[in-house]
């Protein structure tokens, strides 16, 4: 655990120069918008021109939310009857949303939730098998519902029961979301600081670390507003300004900019004097109050928070916490399975996720729009250079730390990986004038790292020798920041274009104990091939393996059980909680039939 957060620490440093791990400074996020996206023309574009858009909407300010349906298959899962059912609900939330002042982009949104004409026009495949809600502004989020055309259908239905789940979160939010009253009044509580919940709890996620980790916090913190009917809100700062549509109906999760009360947990003595188990331990949170504080801070990262993450994991006081009406949260790690751990939990996820290992898949693609800026980058580069291979191979390679590690190393690790699994055709080096046979396959092969030497080695090696096979072997990078940067929103945006891209592969590749690929893998719904981490120039033999899930590994889960007062081994108490491929501490939701 120390090994990787020192190694990590350094690489920051090497990388970034003053890049170490920080909170980041708040402050709200507005959508960019961009020209339109030229359409493919292909057939699956005509059916969308074919496809009715309700009049008045705005369609030039997110292209991305239905063009992604230009570039995924179409779905063979059909939703249930009930699903239907629940989509046309015409709940009505129990107060208006104040509006009087000049409303936003999403408060403009059409709630087609009440009008059932729209949401029978949309077909399945744009809603994700009933996981995405009907009615937003098509042209804010092209995205949105035009993602099935780009990525392979998903052979994961979401249940029943986690779409009703988050069609009642969505009405949640809307109730309670930025700009209502029930918001208002709540955040009059917070100045005060004390006061009953009023009805709408809150989670208000804080970022760190890179863009996968913030990701795959996030993704856990919504199951955990899920959990507890509290209403999430994301703390998205510059550097995440423009990098997502907004995910739920008539409202928003942004943690609004102008909020007034300043929270103050930046540094290392405030988030631990303010974090949940220290404010238990000392008594300043009790059962016996009358009245309980009006936030208290959860620190649930990599670091040293044990007090924090001791009290959430073992579920202590769950009801005390219930009642604390804001609860900021500050994680750069998937948490999601910890739910399976807590007795409390456990069934209701169960319910949520029959198929264990589909927590992220489900949530990252329910939650994770790429804004059109993004969109309009992952579109173009996939036209350009994805969209008419055979097949698309995704090659992510992190390499964590330069001084230790040398990138010759890493690559020859990688091509070990890709000739022992058979994942990059072979070259012949006895007919080097041999030109790709007629009609041949063709591959693409997307490479995303920092820095450009695997980019250049792999493409160099097809440029210099024709495949064994024939196919025709084309080889791409979007980009090459060489460094890690924090508070970046441009390197954000390219990370996250880099994420979406990978997820559209058919094989993909990942570099172990990074955030980043698992990211591509959830949303690409792949259960990759994980290059082991070359640790100070050790390697491992065979140098990658086929991971277990397409899951997220958690990286450091609880080790201690609070009902027995001993420690545990969270990868041995179910069959679909398992020690990660990369990681051996950490572990991962499987499938419950896995070996
Ligand atoms: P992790 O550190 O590998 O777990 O992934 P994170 O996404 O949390 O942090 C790494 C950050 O470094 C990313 O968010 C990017 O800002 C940057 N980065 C690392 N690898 C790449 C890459 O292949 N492409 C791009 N564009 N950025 C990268």
């Amino acid at each position: 655990m120390f090994l990787i957060v020192q190694q990590r620490s350094k690489t920051f440093k090497v990388d970034g120069g003053d890049a170490e791990i920080n909170v980041l400074a708040g402050g709200g996020a507005a959508q960019t918008e961009t020209p339109e996206v030229a359409d493919s023309g292909n057939v699956t574009s005509q059916q969308l021109v074919d496809e009715p858009f309700a009049p008045g909407h705005d369609k030039g300010s997110c292209l991305s939310r239905y063009e992604s349906v230009l570039y995924r298959k179409l779905s063979s899962h059909k939703p249930s009857p009930y699903l239907f059912s629940k989509l046309g609900s015409n709940e009505k939330p129990d107060e208006k949303q104040d509006n009087r002042t000049s409303a936003p982009e999403f408060l403009k949104q059409s709630d087609s939730r009440n009008d059932s004409s729209q949401s029978s026009r949309m077909p399945d495949d744009k809603l994700l098998d009933g996981l995405l809600a009907p009615g937003f502004d098509e042209r804010s989020c092209l995205s949105r519902y035009r993602s099935s055309l780009f990525r392979k259908i998903s052979p994961h239905k979401p249940s029943s029961y986690l779409l009703s789940k988050l069609r009642r979160y969505e009405d949640l939010h809307k109730r309670c979301g930025p700009r209502t009253k029930s918001y208002k009044k709540a955040c009059k509580r917070l100045k005060s600081g004390h006061g009953s919940s009023g009805g709408c709890n809150y989670l208000v996620w804080i970022p760190i670390n890179g863009l996968g980790n913030r990701m795959i916090s996030l993704a856990s913190a919504f199951l955990y507003a899920l959990l507890t009917d509290r209403v999430l809100l994301a703390e998205l700062g510059n550097d995440m300004s423009g990098l997502f549509c907004e995910p739920f109906p008539n409202s928003s999760w942004i943690f609004p900019k102008n909020f007034s009360h300043k929270v103050e947990f930046r540094n290392h003595d405030e988030r631990y004097a303010r974090g949940y188990g220290n404010q238990l331990k000392q008594g300043i949170i009790n059962e016996s109050m009358e009245s309980v504080p009006s936030y208290t801070l959860l620190n649930l990262d990599h670091s040293d928070y044990d007090l924090d993450r001791q009290s959430f994991y073992c579920n202590q006081n769950p009801s005390l916490l219930q009642k604390v009406p804001w609860l900021f949260l500050i994680s750069d790690q998937y948490f999601a399975p910890s739910f399976f751990l807590t007795p409390t939990f456990n069934q209701e996820v169960q319910r949520m996720f029959p198929e264990k290992e589909t927590v992220f898949h489900h949530l990252g693609r329910y939650l994770f729009h790429p804004s059109n800026e993004a969109w309009g980058r992952i579109i173009r580069f996939y036209q350009a250079y994805l969209a008419n291979a055979d097949e698309r191979i995704g090659l992510q390679i992190r390499v964590f730390n330069t001084k230790t590690t040398k990138v010759r190393t890493v690559l020859d690790e990688l091509f070990k990986c890709t000739q022992k699994e058979k994942l990059l055709p072979q070259v012949d080096p006895q007919n080097p004038a041999a030109a790709p046979s007629k009609n041949q396959r063709s591959k693409a092969i997307l490479v995303t790292s920092l820095y450009t030497e695997f980019y250049e080695n792999i493409s160099n090696t097809y440029w210099a020798k024709p495949t064994v096979t024939g196919e025709v072997i084309g080889v791409y990078q979007p980009s090459h920041d060489e460094t890690q940067h924090f508070g970046d929103n441009m390197q954000n945006m390219k990370a996250w274009a880099e994420m979406y891209l990978l997820s559209m592969s058919d094989v993909l590749v990942t570099s172990g104990c990074s955030t980043f690929g698992y990211v591509a893998q959830g949303l690409g719904g792949l259960k990759p091939w994980v290059l082991y981490k070359v640790e100070e120039e050790h390697t491992r033999d065979p140098s990658c393996v086929r991971d277990l899930s397409m899951e997220p590994c958690f990286h450091y889960p609880p080790t201690y059980d609070c009902r027995r007062n001993k420690k545990m081994n969270a990868g041995s108490l179910f069959p679909y909680l398992k020690h990660c491929e990369d990681l051996n501490w950490g572990v991962k939701l499987v499938s419950d039939h896995q070996e």
